[in-house]
């Protein structure tokens, strides 16, 4: 007798993102395989088999497919072509289209404002001329950001007068890049929705984040925001992944803009993966976004993603791994480190869930 499908899962990257899916996934009794280049990647510690090599490597990409029976990623930036020859030989999910819009920052927005979701005022830049065009159009300050490969605030600059323009075309170096309004917000919030491979929706409730150098520091539940701006929060959410036909966790970064005692939401980002800003579900849930994201790309039923708790998700980066001791101390602190064995500034080491009621 065989009571559950012997789900083979493919993971491509081996950050932290991918070493909890891959705890997720074997809780639930399912065997991981993670492709990744680096051979120190934290999810390698806790699974049974891995591949180094690189995105490129056909070999070594068909002899993955071959092991497992879905391949899902832990990073949006997986190149096209190494997306298309996996899914020629075994189902990747989230599918191609959630990766093709979430790499270019036009496309993302372009697709944002498609299904009606508001976003910052934004033009493409491809030369000089664009952005002083631009520049006049959306006024001051802007932010200019290359169109793809940025992430954490990285690949992108603040302009804050016509004299630091072209300094900050410069600093493109040359890449297709976007215009951005500065939007005056009140709060950064996120959103994380998971679709099954049945169309089922689940929402988790809405976060409010805090960054420091554009890093995530603090993300918080609830987010003290107003009701309806919650439960718009959720309907942008669901509208977003129904209309990539997503399978699995997607994160939605979101600015709330307050204007008349009204709150707005201008959506930032599509992550298509889980997100640092939905580590709190570990400690807040049932079910965490990593099994929720587990579950959705094996085809099981989704669970639950109602919230049991308040919590406040802390990351730990760079020397604040010197709070372990003390944190394992603390009865209300969850603590989960990644296993990264070499500490640099900047570098996201673990974080703490504190449980607050
Ligand atoms: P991103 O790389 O787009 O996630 O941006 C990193 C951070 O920069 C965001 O979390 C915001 O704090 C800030 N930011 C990005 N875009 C804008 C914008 N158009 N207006 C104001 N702040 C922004």
């Amino acid at each position: 007798m065989t009571f559950f499908p012997p789900l083979r899962i493919g993971i491509l990257g081996g950050g932290q993102l991918g070493r909890m899916m891959a705890l997720a996934a074997a809780r639930l009794g399912l065997f991981v395989h993670v492709y990744c280049p680096e051979a120190d990647s934290p999810a390698f510690d806790v699974v049974p088999q891995q591949t180094i090599a690189a995105y490129e490597d056909e070999a070594a990409l068909a002899a993955f497919a071959a092991t497992v029976d879905v391949v899902t990623y832990e990073f949006e930036n997986v190149p096209a072509r190494t997306a298309a020859f996996l899914a020629a030989r075994v189902p990747v999910r989230p599918g191609t289209l959630a990766l093709s819009v979430a790499q270019d920052r036009l496309v993302e927005k372009q697709f944002l404002n498609g299904l009606g979701i508001a976003t910052a005022p934004f033009r493409a830049v491809d030369d000089l001329a664009d952005l002083t065009a631009g520049l006049a159009d959306l006024g001051y300050p802007a932010l200019l950001k290359t169109r793809r490969f940025g992430y954490d605030g990285k690949g992108q600059v603040k302009i804050a007068s016509g004299d630091a323009a072209a300094a900050a075309f410069a600093a493109m170096a040359g890449q297709p890049a976007i215009l951005e309004g500065f939007v005056p917000f009140a709060c950064e919030v996120s959103v994380l929705v998971a679709r099954g491979l049945d169309g089922a929706v689940a929402v988790y409730d809405l976060t409010e984040n805090v960054h420091r150098d554009q890093i995530l520091r603090v993300s918080s539940v609830p987010a003290l925001v107003k009701p309806s701006t919650a439960l718009a929060a959720r309907d942008l959410a669901a509208k977003v992944a129904v209309a990539l036909d997503y399978v699995g966790v997607l994160a939605i970064e979101l600015f709330v803009v307050e204007r008349d005692g009204e709150e707005w939401l201008i959506a930032n980002e599509i992550a298509p993966r889980v997100h640092n800003s939905g580590h709190w579900t570990e400690a807040g849930c049932l079910v965490s976004q990593f099994e929720m994201h587990i579950r959705a790309v094996a085809g099981l039923p989704l669970g639950a993603s109602d919230r049991h708790s308040d919590v406040v998700m802390e990351n730990l980066i760079g020397d604040d791994v010197a709070r372990v001791p003390g944190l394992l101390m603390e009865p209300t602190a969850q603590l989960h480190l990644y296993g990264k064995r070499e500490v640099r500034p900047g570098r996201k080491m673990g974080h703490v869930n504190w449980l607050k009621s």
